[in-house]
This record gives C-alpha cells, sequence and structure tokens, in this order.
C-alpha cells in the first residue's frame, strides 16, 4: 500500500531507495524465543559482553589517569563500573534468559525496566539521576552484544539504502559519515538541531520529526524522501516513481551547472564583495568545502571530531586535525570553534561528569563547560594554537554570555600562548579570538564584546532557540520556530549594525546564512561575511550575483519598523522578487 509521510526537510534533494530501520535506542531491541539447549550459550554471550565492556571501562581509567581527563571523570568511571558488576544487572538477566528461554539483548532491557523504575521512586535527586548512568551502562552492553557501534549498519550498507530510526542522536549521524546511505529519516528532531546539521553535512536528503516512519515503515519497502518538499512516499506506484526519476535528473543538471560559479568571485550586482565561508564538523569535509568554492571555514564545529568516541583527545591529536584544516584552506581563514559540548551533543563519558541538568540548553554547555573544566580548555587551546603556524587560524567562542566570560576566556589563551612560550613551541603571535553571537543578552550588551574580541560570528540557530524559549531539537514547538520573527530580526540587525559602527567584523554562521530566502535580507542589514554548510555555498553566491544590496537594504530598513509577521512575510517575498 502507497502512503505519505510529512515531516521536516532539513536536506534538501530526492532519493530513492529501500528502508533498513535503525535500532538504536535500548527499547528497541529484538525479542526472540531460544531453544531450552541454547540457554548456556545465550548466558555465556551476556558473560563475554559484560566483560568486555569491565574491560572497555578499565582501558578508559587508565587513559584517564596518563591524559588530561578532568579529575571527576574518573569518579564517573568508577560509578559505571560498579553498576556493571552489580548482581541486579549481571546476573539477573541470566536467569531470565534461563526462565523464559529469551534472547540476552531482551533479558538486559527488560532488567533495565525494572531498575529504572526502582530508581524513578527514589526521593533524593541525587540517587534518581544516577538512572541515566545505568541507562548509559546497559548501552554500552546493548552496543557490544549487537556488534556494533548504535546499531548503525556496516559501512559496506547499500548506496540506496535509506536509513529509518526513531531518533539519533549527533553522535550517531557522525559515525554515518562513513557510510553511503541515499537518505535518512526519523521520527523526532528539529529543523537546526544538530542532529539536522550534521545530516546536512552528508549531503543526502533528511527528513525528521515524521512522528510515525519508523513504526509505520517496513524494512526493505521501497521508499522517495523528498526533503526539498517534507515528504516520503512510502510505495510510490510507478507514475509516481517516474516522475521523481525526473525530478532527481533535473536537480542534478541544476547541480551541474551551479558547479561553473566556484571560481567567479562572490559580488553583488551594486559591487559589494561577499565572503562565502563554510561551516565544517571534521577535517574530511574540507574537501567539498573546498569544491564549493568556500574562501574560508567560518565555523569547525570542533567537538564533533570527538563526539562518537569515550574519553577526551589529547591535545597532540586535537593539533593534528586542527593542523590539517588550518593547512588544508591554503592560506584561507580557518575558524576553529572550541567544545561546544552539552545541550544535545553529549560526549560519552562526559555526561556522567555533571548532574544531569534540569535543562541543559540552558545549562553548562559551550564556554561554560570548558570554563568549568580548565584542563580540558587549556589542552584545546594550545592545540588550536600550535595550528596557527600552519595556515590563517582564528579562535571562536561559543554561546558567550557576559564579560566576566569573555575576561575568562581571554586570561586563558593569554595562559595557553605564555605555556607554549615557555616550552619554546611557536604559533602566530597574532591570532585572533572572536566571540559568537548566539544568547540575546550578548546583542543587547554588544559593546562589551565590540570592545574585547577580534570578530564576531551570529549564530542563529541558538540565537532564535533563545530568544523565543524554543528548543531547537524538539519538534513538538518547531512550528514556533521562526526565523523571521520580528525580535529575531531586530537582534540580527542591530548586532550586524553595532559591529560595524565599532569596526569589528561580523559574519553569521548559523543555519540562516546558508537558506536563499535570507541572503537579500541578510545582505539588506549589512552583512557580507556568510557561513554555511559547502552543499549551499553555489546556489547562495548566485543569489549574491542576482542581489543589488542597496536597494535590499531600503526595503529591510522598513521590515526592521514592523511587528507584523503577515506584512513581513509580504515584504520578505518582495525582496526576493
Ligand atoms: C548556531 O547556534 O547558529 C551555530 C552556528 O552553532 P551550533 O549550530 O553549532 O549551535
Ligand atoms: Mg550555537
Amino acid at each position: 500500500m502507497s502512503f505519505v509521510l510529512h515531516g521536516i526537510g532539513v536536506s534538501g534533494g530526492i532519493a530513492i531507495g529501500r528502508a533498513q530501520l535503525v535500532s538504536h535506542a535500548t527499547l528497541e531491541v529484538a525479542h526472540y524465543s531460544i531453544a531450552p539447549e541454547q540457554v548456556p550459550a545465550e548466558v555465556e554471550r551476556l558473560t563475554q559482553a559484560l566483560r568486555e565492556v569491565q574491560k572497555e571501562l578499565e582501558g578508559l581509567h587508565g587513559a584517564m589517569t596518563s591524559g588530561d581527563a578532568p579529575a571527576e571523570f574518573g569518579a564517573f568511571l568508577d560509578v559505571h563500573w560498579m553498576i556493571l558488576t552489580d548482581p541486579t544487572l549481571s546476573e539477573a538477566p541470566k536467569r531470565t534468559i534461563a526462565e523464559q528461554h529469551c534472547n540476552a539483548e531482551w533479558a538486559l532491557t527488560q532488567q533495565l525496566g525494572v531498575l529504572v523504575e526502582q530508581f524513578e521512586s527514589i526521593e533524593d535527586p541525587y540517587l534518581r539521576e544516577r538512572k541515566a548512568d545505568v541507562v548509559q551502562v546497559v548501552e554500552r552492553v546493548l552496543k557490544v552484544l549487537l556488534g556494533k557501534r548504535g546499531g548503525v549498519p556496516p559501512p559496506d550498507a547499500e548506496e540506496h539504502t535509506i536509513l529509518v530510526a526513531h531518533d539519533l542522536s549527533p553522535a550517531d549521524v557522525i559515525q554515518f559519515k562513513n557510510h553511503h546511505f541515499a537518505a535518512f529519516l526519523t521520527d523526532l528532531g528539529g529543523v537546526t538541531s544538530h542532529t539536522a546539521i550534521v545530516a546536512r553535512s552528508l549531503n543526502v536528503p533528511a527528513v525528521v520529526a515524521t512522528h510515525t516512519a519508523r513504526a509505520l515503515i517496513r524494512e526493505n519497502e521501497l521508499l522517495i524522501v523528498d526533503g526539498g518538499r517534507n515528504v516520503v512516499i512510502v510505495n510510490p506506484d510507478r507514475a509516481v516513481l517516474r516522475e521523481y526519476h525526473l525530478k532527481q535528473s533535473e536537480l542534478e543538471l541544476e547541480r551541474q551547472k551551479l558547479k561553473r560559479l566556484r571560481t567567479t568571485p562572490a559580488k553583488t550586482l551594486d559591487g559589494q564583495q561577499v565572503e562565502l565561508h563554510a561551516n565544517i564538523e571534521l577535517p574530511e569535509d574540507l574537501e567539498q568545502a573546498l569544491e564549493n568554492g568556500a574562501t574560508g571555514v567560518g565555523l569547525f564545529r570542533s567537538e564533533f571530531l570527538f563526539l562518537d568516541r569515550a574519553g577526551l583527545p589529547s591535545e597532540d591529536e586535537q593539533f593534528e586535525a586542527y593542523r590539517a584544516v588550518a593547512a588544508g584552506m591554503n592560506g584561507h581563514p580557518v575558524t576553529i570553534r572550541t567544545f561546544d559540548l552539552g545541550a544535545d551533543k553529549h560526549k560519552e563519558g562526559l555526561d556522567g561528569l555533571t548532574r544531569v541538568a534540569p535543562n541543559p540548553a540552558l545549562g553548562l554547555r559551550a564556554v561554560r563547560f570548558s570554563l568549568a573544566e580548565p584542563r580540558m580548555f587549556l589542552t584545546q587551546l594550545r592545540a588550536i594554537l600550535r595550528a596557527s603556524q600552519y595556515g590563517k587560524v582564528k579562535i571562536l567562542i561559543p554561546m558567550l554570555s557576559s564579560v566576566g566570560e569573555i575576561d575568562q576566556t581571554l586570561i586563558m589563551v593569554a595562559q595557553a600562548k605564555q605555556s607554549l612560550r615557555d616550552q619554546g613551541m611557536e604559533f602566530d603571535q597574532g591570532v585572533e579570538v572572536g566571540g559568537m553571537i548566539e544568547i540575546p543578552a550578548a546583542v543587547l550588551a554588544i559593546g562589551a564584546f565590540t570592545d574585547r574580541l577580534d570578530f564576531l560570528s551570529i549564530g542563529t540557530n541558538d540565537l532564535i532557540q533563545y530568544t523565543l524559549a524554543v528548543d531547537r531539537a524538539d519538534d513538538a514547538v518547531s512550528q514556533l520556530y521562526d526565523p523571521l520573527h520580528p525580535a529575531v530580526l531586530k537582534l540580527i540587525a542591530f548586532a550586524i549594525a553595532s559591529a560595524k559602527k565599532a569596526e569589528v567584523p561580523i559574519a553569521v554562521c548559523g543555519e540562516m546564512a546558508g537558506d536563499l530566502q535570507f541572503t537579500r535580507l541578510l545582505l539588506g542589514m549589512g552583512l557580507t561575511n556568510f557561513s554555511m554548510h559547502p552543499a549551499h555555498l553555489l546556489s547562495i553566491k548566485q543569489r549574491v550575483l542576482a542581489s543589488d544590496a542597496s536597494s535590499a537594504r531600503k526595503l529591510v530598513d522598513k521590515m526592521r519598523r514592523i511587528d507584523e509577521p503577515t506584512k513581513l512575510v509580504s515584504l520578505l517575498e518582495r525582496l526576493n522578487a
């Protein structure tokens, strides 16, 4: 039977392929019966998996004591060790296997359910929060049992496979970089969630917030994913299939045409030079950035380098990654953002470091986390500084909200520089330090930022989230996530105008910079530096080439004084006509 699902297209294009269901969530493990004579082997399979995780934890402990990991990391590993070796987790599921003749994964998740219920009834909030640790330990064991991380299919999965998952974390998606999937779908997710952002960087169509895809679609069913139109067609009939094949070829033709603009300088009709930079997550993304004519890296989301593995990266390991990007851009600027961990970007191991935050997006995220972990922060700053002699490196600090944070950060940078000097290590003495403008408070007090920092970059994804109090990753409120909200427009316009007045360079590196409907709006606000996912660079360049910045400015000045959403929509249409 053919049917259509609607969602939010977070990455455009059309893919046609077969469904592969991803069983990532703990609750989604298979349940099957085993013959009585298979019970000892199944128990042994569980014993081996538990032993393997025990070894993993020991390995992490060893690495921690010799590396730069924060001290609390050890305590967190100890808690996991205790949970893992406690008979309620290690023995009870074995009894379930023997009594119910079921598979080990099922027995383990049944026991997890029992334990979670017990934890939820505990009054002490600290102990109640240990529930998250139990879930993490069980997930580790499940990963070993399933023989693959996160249930992600092996890298040789076919090119026309479409992944269908209930939910995926940014760390899951980053693993897909080694795979060749045609598209992917999730039940949950918001348009600027980090999962969606990494999805975009995979360069395949993706639709999130489908709500029911994982439940309704069956393994191997034929799917059409139309990321541009936010739809998924399940079991399409022949006529629809033919139509989509045609559309696919048209899109490809369009892409080929755009390639001709690769080396054309980005200049508006009235002669305004515009910088089009790339947002990257991994050094491998550089190739795509260069292919699409990026004249710099405006945002290197460094936390993605290490998000999908346990433990903290050493200084040398980070240095190698940063150096590769710095050198790879052949003298063009490379803006390395320091770790933006927290909120929806958990790092295995690190989320156990802190309590389970009541509201992670407002909690210990980004620079707040880095300042709370000075050893980790210093290690990263040293690594970036060391890489600075291989290209034009800049340091970008995420989620700054106050002067205190800026000053503390600058002290840390000075310390990192001094420690390198003391060791006779070289770096670019003039490395610029910039801040991301992603909190309304930073816009309203922007003078303190322009006074202290060398450059600014507006992260519209978070600026919108924090201005409108809408969780960017929560599809239940995604209809409220509105880049065209008058408050958002006023904040962006004010930030750009203030930075210009103070003669501090300012860019936009949030998703708005790569969205064609906002190019003229941003040009009209006076923006001349856009940073976006590489796949959008050429179409944005095409729009810049066909725009007149000064006439855009007149309309945008009018928009800044309007609070009526419908009027704003019609003015935007006029601007884009
Ligand atoms: C932003 O918030 O707009 C941004 C670019 O940073 P991130 O999406 O990584 O939070
Ligand atoms: Mg951000």
